[in-house]
């Protein structure tokens, strides 16, 4: 199985040039060899891949419309400003510099999930080229950062935020977030203070994922700079976590909780998130009489959940928020730009203190694969009549305080298990008497 959650993720050994010639080949014809976009962040692979990608598209009949280098969000967003049939976006996210992949988007916008990769892998069976007289054409296209950041200035409210005269610390972690950000922060009127803000594919400021521990010098520089606030986004800027002006960490639970009050203050509509949220998002979508649509774990099933209408906003747990008006992907940059609006009332820190709060434990437990179905019948068994069930993604199990969730990973010999209360014991508790569930079969 080639195609995960996230596309097709790997390292270069594992996803050569001739693969992705393949896949891409593949993706021609899945998107029925129309028009279709390449982009890529700046790891040192990627210049390679997508010139492989590029050349299986043209293979197949494709016109191509090569971006260059730019932000996953920037790409994603073009799919619906040029009309496109699909993009291929070669990054790999937030992974090491030596990993690679082709995170492969549909004319909606929408990321393509592991069942619709199955059909391309199908595709892949049986490539037939175009012939000499018909094979695709590139355009090049440079205007893709600044009509993004067009868009974004046409839904904030700019007024407030450059009245508020922000100061701000970027660490856009040597990724692609260094083609919009600063741009996208100076013309809010922004004092900027950057970090980590040139290119570099061997990621020699932090590791591209924006956790605690990879921050701590933005959260040194947002202290000694007497900021309003520090942003960092992960490798290809479509997941984005804060500071606050005292230098404490916003977990990605809570970038999304804002998001969602802003969204909800603006227009009433339904929330989507995954299985693996905090239960802060449905506490917030409470407040507001506003109910919360769950999903299976990853970006491509929020946004097919969210195309069905209804819904407001969508996001994940770790900082990934999905504005439809700018598109049905994450975008870690309007996220960013838009949480600056509520910072000319409050400071950070305290719109994060108004915030539900909650403990989070987490344990993966070895389950061999023909194991895990039994074990996550076992525990459905266990939980029936105990709390409301969500059986969309494993089996989670809500309570009024807390809830647990026992989840089978797709491609590990593992079954996670995660718990959240209001405090860490009953969190600690409840891992524990799910994974006795689990383990009582092994
Ligand atoms: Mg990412």
């Amino acid at each position: 199985m080639l195609f995960g959650t996230n596309g097709i993720r790997g390292t270069f050994e594992e996803l050569t040039p001739e693969l992705a010639l393949k896949a891409s080949q593949g993706i021609g014809i899945y998107f029925k060899k129309g028009k279709i976009g390449i982009a890529r962040d700046a790891r040192l692979t990627g210049e390679c891949l997508s010139n492989a990608v590029k050349s299986g598209l043209l293979s197949v009949g494709c016109e191509v419309v090569d971006f260059g280098v730019i932000s996953s969000p920037t790409a994603e967003f073009m799919v619906k400003k040029l009309g496109l049939d699909g993009v291929i976006i070669v990054t790999a996210s937030h992974n090491p510099p030596e990993w690679n992949g082709l995170k492969v988007v549909d004319g909606k916008g929408i990321n393509i999930s592991k069942e619709r990769g199955g059909k391309i892998e199908e595709l892949m069976d049986e490539i037939k080229t175009s012939k000499w007289d018909n094979v695709g054409t590139v355009e090049k296209y440079e205007r893709a950062v600044d009509e993004h950041i067009e868009e974004m200035i046409k839904h904030l409210d700019v007024e407030k935020i450059r009245k508020a005269k922000l100061k701000v610390v970027l660490d856009c972690g040597n990724g692609t977030a260094v083609t919009v950000a600063p741009k996208l922060f100076k013309e809010l009127g922004c004092e900027i203070v950057t970090l980590n803000s040139h290119m570099d594919g061997t990621f020699p400021g932090r590791p591209s994922e924006p956790s605690e521990e990879n921050v701590k010098e933005l959260i040194e520089m947002v202290k000694k700079e007497k900021a309003d606030c520090g942003i960092a986004w992960d490798g290809d800027g479509d997941r984005v976590i804060y500071v606050d002006e005292k230098g404490g960490y916003v977990i990605g639970d809570k970038v999304f909780g804002i998001s969602v009050i802003q969204k909800l203050n603006e227009k009433k509509g339904q929330i989507v998130t995954t299985v693996a949220t905090s239960k802060l998002i449905e506490d917030l979508g409470n407040r507001f009489g506003i109910k919360t649509i769950y999903t299976k774990v990853g970006a491509p099933y929020l946004s097919e959940e969210m195309d069905k209408g209804g819904a407001v906003i969508g996001g994940e747990e770790v900082g990934g928020v999905i504005w439809p008006e700018i598109s049905y992907a994450k975008d870690g940059m309007y996220t960013a730009a838009k949480m600056l609006e509520l910072l000319s009332g409050e400071k950070l820190s305290e719109i994060v203190l108004g915030m539900p709060n909650y403990m989070q434990i987490k344990e993966k437990i070895r389950v061999d694969e023909k194991n895990k179905m039994k074990a996550i019948e076992r525990v459905r068994k266990y939980a029936k009549g105990k709390g409301r069930i969500i059986d969309v993604d494993g089996i989670r199990v809500d309570f009024k305080d807390s809830w647990v969730i026992a989840r089978p990973s797709g491609t590990e010999p593992y079954i996670r298990v995660f718990a959240e209360a209001k405090e860490k014991k009953k969190a600690e508790e409840l891992v524990k008497e799910y994974s006795k569930i689990i383990k009582s079969s092994e």
